[in-house]
């Protein structure tokens, strides 16, 4: 199982400050987390995930003394108060996981704000109300930042899902305190950044979702350091259409076919073994309920479209990634929110979870497919970001991560 398997010793690659770095004894820190949670109509949080992965941040600067100042955006509000996004059901979760009052501020700036700020003692916790409340954070607005600045002596950012943002509490805040990174954050870039630049091998890619385009960049990225590539999901048919074979009304996106033939070719003259489904699951439309069959990738009839791999590919698939050391996995097999396409994303997943490796598997979709599967305890590390992740695979500086202090410049 890959629990606990760490056969590279993840190195600090982070030249950035880290909230370690700081003295926040009696110093108010202003940090920036990603409690965008998932809401239902009478606003209860379905899955507080979220939350739980800023705790290690929390619990560091409230042990250290600091007067902790929590914003976030939730939702989108559009710019102006609105009751539904509000956060204050997350300042209440809060409460409860930390075990200790959890103030929460009405607003995010202005006096009656600094006000409640003004009165924190040491350890104090304050979740200030949805960023995204005032036009300013998505603007970047540089007034708005700075008011936001004027709360604190220093600046974290623990949001590591909304890194890629041009946002007023991403990048403009931190131009105005000295900024580091948090634990989550830091932990992201590491695994992240370390199986780009320095996976240990062998290193094998699984790469699957809707679109061919949308994960380009991660091969072209991945090329110098990667020994098999699995293509999987709905962009394995443009692969396939490159090849010069039908599809049938599979997904294919006509504009990456010289593309998607480039990047193959260009994979295997450097040796990386590249595998294509060889079978899929079929069906006439994504209706649960519509007759599907199994056929050899070659084989699919005009007016069906193959909406999972087949279970010779999720053996394939398996094999493949046996004698693995590090895997990285984004994107899932098929249309696994449907029954009857998930069993090829669940196959990969349960195969993953059983290799003697590091796995790490990729935001969104990869991370709810693992989930469902019941083996997320066995993925040494799940990405929390979504563009974030997939722009750190691409090689990619997020603006969040490139305004943070640099280490030698303190
Ligand atoms: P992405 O955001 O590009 O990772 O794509 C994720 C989406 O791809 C999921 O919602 C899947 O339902 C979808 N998907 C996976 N396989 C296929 C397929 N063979 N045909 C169409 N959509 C697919």
């Amino acid at each position: 199982m890959a629990t606990g398997i760490s056969p590279a010793p993840i190195r600090d690659i982070l030249s950035k400050l880290t909230i370690q770095d700081f003295d926040l004894k009696g110093k108010g820190v202003f940090v920036r987390v990603d409690f965008n949670v998932p809401l239902d109509e009478n606003l209860n949080i379905t899955d507080d995930r979220r939350i739980r992965s800023a705790l290690a941040t929390i619990n560091y600067a409230i042990d250290e003394g600091a007067k902790v100042i929590l914003a976030s955006h939730l939702g989108r509000p559009k710019g102006k108060a609105d009751p539904r996004y509000s956060l204050a059901p997350v300042a209440k979760r809060l409460k409860r996981l930390l075990n200790k009052d959890v103030i929460f501020a009405p607003d995010c700036i202005g006096p009656q704000v600094k006000n409640i700020i003004d009165k924190m003692q040491p350890g104090d916790v304050v979740v200030l109300e949805n960023l995204r409340f005032h036009p300013g954070e998505e603007k970047n607005d540089e007034e708005f930042a700075k008011a936001l600045a004027s709360l604190a002596d220093f600046y974290v950012n623990d949001a590591f899902g909304t890194a890629h943002r041009n946002h007023a509490s991403i990048v403009g805040v931190p131009k105005f305190l000295p900024a580091a990174a948090g634990f989550l954050l830091k932990k992201e870039i590491e695994y992240l950044k370390g199986v780009v630049n320095n996976p240990v091998r062998p290193f094998v890619a699984i790469l699957g979702g809707a679109k061919v385009s949308g994960k380009i960049g991660v091969l072209e990225n991945l090329e110098s350091n990667v020994d098999k590539v699995l293509i999987g999901g709905g962009m394995a048919f443009t692969f396939i259409k490159a090849m010069g074979y039908e599809v049938g009304d599979s997904l294919v996106e006509d504009d990456m076919v010289e593309m998607a033939q480039r990047i193959r070719i260009k994979l295997k003259d450097r040796g990386v073994k590249f595998y294509l489904p060889v079978d899929c699951v079929i069906a006439q439309s994504l209706d649960p309920g519509a007759e599907t069959k199994t056929v050899p990738t070659l084989e699919i009839p005009k007016g069906w479209k193959a909406l999972d791999i087949g279970p010779a590919t999720a053996k394939l698939f398996s094999e493949a990634i046996q004698n693995a050391k590090t895997i990285l996995w984004n994107g899932p097999m098929g249309v696994f929110e449907i029954d009857a396409f998930s069993r090829g994303t669940f196959a990969v997943a349960r195969a993953i979870a059983d290799a003697y490796s590091l796995t790490i598997v990729g935001g969104g979709d990869t991370d709810l497919a693992v989930h469902r599967a019941g083996v997320s305890d066995s993925i040494s590390f799940i990405s929390t970001g979504g563009g974030a992740t997939l722009q750190l695979l691409e090689g990619k500086e997020l603006p969040g991560i490139a305004v943070l202090t640099d280490k030698k410049s303190e």
